[in-house]
């Protein structure tokens, strides 16, 4: 079968690989298409924190597909079902995991990085690290229902946004795209505030959605708050830039009683004087991965039509030369690539 595997620092490879057989408690899945992310991204330049993952590693952890093969001891999933995967791992058996904190268990794996990974004709799985997708959700929207998870949790679950809130999601990358998407389908004003290299790709994309953004080098958002809140500051801050800035400035356009959540990972150290957030009350939340019910909240949305996948993902690359899409990926051309691999 044909596998992206990584072999170096900023190297990678398309390799024929021997097809995996299922284990008694796994899946074979025939591998439809596989999105690539920010942490794919960061583990393709050996970014910190990266450095670590076992090469040469077959990469590649959102992704759709069909079942192809059970174990003899699978009996929730059956040949030709559509399928895609919760890709971190959680032990079960630590204090979180027994505790309902599944997505922050202690003993977490990542498929594409402690092991082999989905970009590749077939993958395996253990059978309850996956979901059933609606029949109604084309394979390729489904791809992107993990980074879709990580949205719905921080929108729906880590902060307390309601129809009508003014929201401001800070970073236009997947994460931040997704969220906005999510909190625009509640029906709360969105804006989306991003640098100029994304007026290119990413911003558009929004606005195509009928999702307002602005520039931050070519407009002060502390304007933009002004503007759209009377002054009072926005209800919800999300803070998807992954950049110390984001959380730096943004908790100065929350307004009073309102709520800041990260979802994000800061790139390095901020300096925040919390005193303003204090006086104000404002709640600072963070988000990480998802839950069951987040993916399940994201193959919901999908299947009513509630946000338009389609729009976002971007199949525009070709699986045979993935450095293309990792390129334009770093270079913010696109926003969320997705490698097809099989037909449907
Ligand atoms: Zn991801
Ligand atoms: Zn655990």
């Amino acid at each position: 079968m044909k596998a992206i595997v990584q072999t170096g620092s900023e190297q990678i490879e398309v390799q024929e690989r021997e097809q995996p057989t299922p284990g008694p408690d796994e899946v074979l899945v025939e591998v439809h298409s596989a999105g690539l992310c920010g942490s794919d991204a960061h583990a393709y330049r050996y970014d910190g924190g990266y450095e670590w993952i076992p090469i040469p590693r077959i990469m590649g952890h959102e992704y759709s597909g069909r079942v192809a093969e059970v174990g003899e001891n699978v009996d929730q999933f059956e040949v030709g079902q559509k399928v895609i995967e919760e890709p971190i791992h959680d032990c079960g058996h630590c204090f979180q995991c027994k505790n309902g904190q599944e997505n922050v268990c202690q003993n977490f794996s990542i498929t594409g990085m402690h092991n082999d990974g989905a970009y590749a004709d077939y993958t395996v799985v253990g059978e309850r690290h996956l979901h059933e997708v609606p029949e109604s959700v084309p394979l390729r929207d489904a791809a992107i229902t993990e980074p879709t998870s990580i949205a719905t949790r921080a929108v729906l679950d880590q902060s307390e946004t309601t129809p009508g809130d003014d929201v401001l999601v800070e970073g236009p990358g997947p994460i931040g795209v997704l969220s906005a998407v999510v909190a625009d389908s509640l029906g709360a004003n969105v804006v989306v505030s991003g640098l100029g290299k994304d007026t290119s790709y990413r911003l558009p994309l929004l606005e195509d959605q009928g999702i307002d953004t602005v520039n931050v080098q070519d407009r002060d958002p502390e304007t933009v708050a002004e503007e759209r809140t009377d002054g009072g500051g926005f209800d919800v801050v999300v803070d998807a830039t992954g950049h110390r800035s984001g959380l730096e400035s943004g908790l100065d356009y929350v307004r009073k009683g309102g709520q800041f959540v990260m979802v994000g990972i800061p790139n390095e150290e901020a300096e925040v004087f919390m005193a303003p957030a204090v006086r104000g009350e404002v709640e600072v939340n963070t988000s990480y991965g998802s839950k069951w019910r987040n993916f399940e909240q994201a193959l919901r949305l999908m299947e009513g039509d509630a946000i338009d996948v389609d729009a976002i993902v971007d199949t525009s690359y070709d699986a045979d030369e993935p450095e293309e899409a990792f390129r334009a990926f770093l270079e913010s051309e696109t926003c969320k690539p997705v490698f097809t691999f099989g037909e449907d």
